[in-house]
């Protein structure tokens, strides 16, 4: 067969140049082999008429066939409709059009059999179905339609003419041009051994199933596929990096490290910490580059982790570094570093933007001759401009900020690529995980140290704003801090900063004792730090903010989060919030201010956040309430995937049959050499054709 992505859709009957233009801009659909991936979004059964006098209104689609009695005009002006009298001989129902009237009253015959095909609702006591399909009965053969096929389309298509039933027309004259089967894409042992329909039966079934059950078969041949060779290209990718990779040797656990665990730590670590220190130094003593993940809630101490691991590196005489996605929290990291470390002989700087001159110079000149052993930063420590003596271990903090093109260029840092820790505060469900980061090991910190009152969290409605202010007065008078949130749409970022800056003035007058901060994405960075720095101090005792302080702040004296219109935010981001209390160990409070009138999962959200705090509850949830599209998947995991069936927040359990499937597949042929597999990678080099070459990165 030839390749179909080379077929232009021109060369389809029905399709003109205009139709295929059309098809591009608003579907991207440019080939015969678009087409053939653009998969319904459901189908109908349409095996079988209904009766009028058995429909109701909270039936799905129906059909009945029938004969129009008579037409009848109603309404005026705008609440004009055409209404066709029908019957099937059992009972009378309405037929109604809003437009398009005189055009329906041209081309429907009365007393003639139709079959009308529609949604049934109930007025005044009346089965009536709105702007129903109608095809002469003659036309139509009952047994061929069953199960019929609907495309997704956009309005500039409707409003062409160009419907789900004009795809559906498109598509079957594909499949009649197309009467040679599809060639296989994956071997036969795997089509047997899993019982997975062939590839060409899938693709017809996929359009044209006759019951719900071949349907099913067909999706899920099409999905496991589409998975199976993202998880083949990521484990591929990663086996042949590991493999080629050296990575330096920290073979001993010294001095620094030891002093500073018996003498200088102010706690126990919890047993998750323990774990994860000691599965990177298992990493690190392995002759390979670590790259790995690591997960853990807010507040669950990865950061000293990330401390304790520098230590290890620097007893093996190597520097580190650390990357925070703002100059806030690479001054918190310092700050905590400095703390923890107390006179021990350890260096640590802090590169930003703002270090300038003779300061940043002798930073610079440090790093270059190895007298800074730990370095504190944001992007700065990726220019060309600092080199180190001997870079042994990164860590990039808060990973969703950084791509891996940025990964890429700490790597380069160095001759042999340096370990490398991303940590991660947004729990990522583990299909996820393995998908987004299939080149990376996770570790997860999955307990959070002793002592933490679990945030209550509270669903309040607005209209009554004097009980929140009478708690809040109480537990400032109790010493402690406030956070006031408020959310910033960008479309209409002039209004939410008027609501923040309007409720800055609001709150002061509601608190005229308490001095309050209030900061947001418009304001110039140095005034940002110089507002976030004094409640941070403690000299102000409520931060009025936009979400700028959702990542990392860690303010253990703040006890309670108010976030106001909290119906705008997603759950991930709800949590992240009210991560930055109950960091300390009074009891915090997580306030959620919404309207009243809340949509359906707006009031799922709020409801989940008030019964968990489990951070990978969360995700899973938000996974399944948004979906994974807003993920960038290229960017996070430098592999392109364009999932058109497959959805990884519902098809966890095909995720990872794909993945165990490729990785014994690797396995079993490591040297990629046995003939059955050889159809594995000429797909693979076919598919990633059209992907940029992201096998150089990282
Ligand atoms: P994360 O970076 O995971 O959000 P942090 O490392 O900032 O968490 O830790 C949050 C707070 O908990 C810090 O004040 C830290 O000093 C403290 N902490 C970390 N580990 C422990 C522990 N094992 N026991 C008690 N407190 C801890
Ligand atoms: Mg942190």
């Amino acid at each position: 067969m030839q390749d179909l992505r080379k077929l232009e859709l021109t060369y389809l009957p029905g399709i003109g140049p205009n139709r295929a233009k059309m098809l591009s801009q608003e579907l991207n659909i440019n080939s015969w082999h678009d087409l053939l991936y653009y998969f319904p979004y459901k189908h109908i059964d349409r095996s079988r008429l209904y009766m009028i006098s058995e429909l109701t209104a909270d039936m799905p689609f129906v059909q009945v066939k029938g004969q129009i009695l008579s037409f009848e005009e109603a309404g005026a002006g705008r609440k004009k409709h055409l209404i066709a009298h029908f019957t099937d001989g059992s009972m009378l129902m309405d037929l109604v059009w809003f437009n398009g009237i005189s055009y329906i009253r041209k081309a429907y015959k009365l007393h003639t059999d139709y079959i009308v095909f529609g949604r049934p609702n109930v007025f005044n006591g009346r089965i009536n179905i709105t702007h129903p399909d109608m095809d002469p009965a003659n036309t139509l053969v009952l047994s061929k339609m069953s199960m019929q096929p609907y495309y997704s389309t956009t309005e500039k298509m409707k409003k062409a003419g160009l419907t789900s039933r004009s795809l559906e027309h498109f598509t079957s004259t594909l499949f009649t041009k197309l009467q040679d089967p599809f060639p296989e894409t994956l071997p036969d042992y795997l089509i047997e051994r899993l019982h997975l329909m062939s590839l060409d039966k899938a693709l017809r079934l996929a359009h044209y199933p006759s019951t719900a059950m071949e349907l099913s078969h067909a999706t899920m041949r099409l999905k496991f596929e589409e998975l199976f060779y993202i998880q083949l290209s990521i484990l591929r990718y990663s086996r042949e990096r590991q493999a080629k990779r050296h990575g330096y040797r920290f073979e001993k656990v010294g001095d620094t490290f030891n002093n500073f665990y018996y003498h200088h730590l102010p706690f126990q670590l919890t047993g998750a910490q323990k774990r994860v220190i000691k599965e990177m130094r298992m990493d690190m003593n392995s002759g390979r580059q670590m790259n790995r993940l690591l997960q853990g809630d807010v507040g669950s101490g990865k950061t000293l982790v990330a401390l304790m691991t520098m230590l290890l590196a620097l007893d093996n005489g190597f520097q580190s570094c650390i990357m925070a996605p703002t100059e806030i929290l690479a001054e918190q990291h310092l700050e905590t570093f400095r703390s923890f470390l107390g006179d021990m002989p350890v260096r640590v700087e802090l590169l930003t933007g703002t270090v300038k001159g003779k300061r940043r110079q002798a930073i610079l000149d440090g790093l270059r001759d190895g007298t800074v052993n730990i370095l504190v930063g944001t992007h700065a420590i990726i220019e060309d401009n600092v080199a180190f003596h001997r870079l042994g271990f990164a860590v990039i903090d808060e990973q969703h900020r950084f791509g891996v093109a940025q990964r890429a260029r700490l790597w380069k840092k160095s001759p042999v690529p340096p370990h490398v820790l991303v940590m991660t505060a947004t729990p990522i469900p583990r299909t996820l995980a393995m998908t987004l980061y299939g080149d990376l090991d996770v570790s997860v910190i999955d307990e959070l140290p002793p002592g933490r009152k679990p945030v209550k969290t509270i669903h309040t409605y607005d209209n009554k704003p004097e009980i929140l202010y009478q708690g809040i007065q109480q537990e400032i008078e109790a010493g402690h801090q406030v956070y006031f949130v408020f959310p910033l749409v960008k479309e209409s970022e002039k209004l939410a900063l008027k609501n923040v800056e309007e409720e800055f003035v609001h709150l002061q007058q509601v608190f005229p004792h308490y001095r309050l901060s209030m900061v947001h994405g418009q304001m110039k960075p140095a005034d940002k730090d110089a507002e976030m720095l004094k409640f941070v101090s403690g000299e102000t005792q409520i931060l009025v903010a936009t979400t700028v302080i959702e990542v990392g702040v860690n303010v253990p004296n703040a006890s309670v989060m108010v976030i106001q219109n909290a119906e705008r935010f997603g759950l991930s981001q709800l949590h992240q919030l009210r991560g930055r209390v109950g960091r300390g160990a009074k009891q915090s409070y997580c306030i959620l201010v919404t309207g009243y009138e809340l949509a359906r999962d707006t009031r799922r959200r709020i409801q989940i956040m008030t019964e968990t705090n489990d951070g990978f509850e969360i995700a899973e949830e938000d996974l399944k309430l948004r979906g994974p599209g807003d993920l960038e998947g290229t960017q996070q995991s430098g592999v392109a995937f364009d999932l058109k069936l497959a959805n990884l927040a519902r098809d966890g359990q095909l995720v990872q049959l794909a993945r165990d499937t490729a990785a014994s597949i690797l396995d079993a042929d490591p040297q990629q050499n046995l003939p059955e597999n050889q159809i594995l990678w000429n797909r693979l080099n076919y598919l990633n054709q059209k992907d940029e070459d992201w096998s150089q990165i990282s």
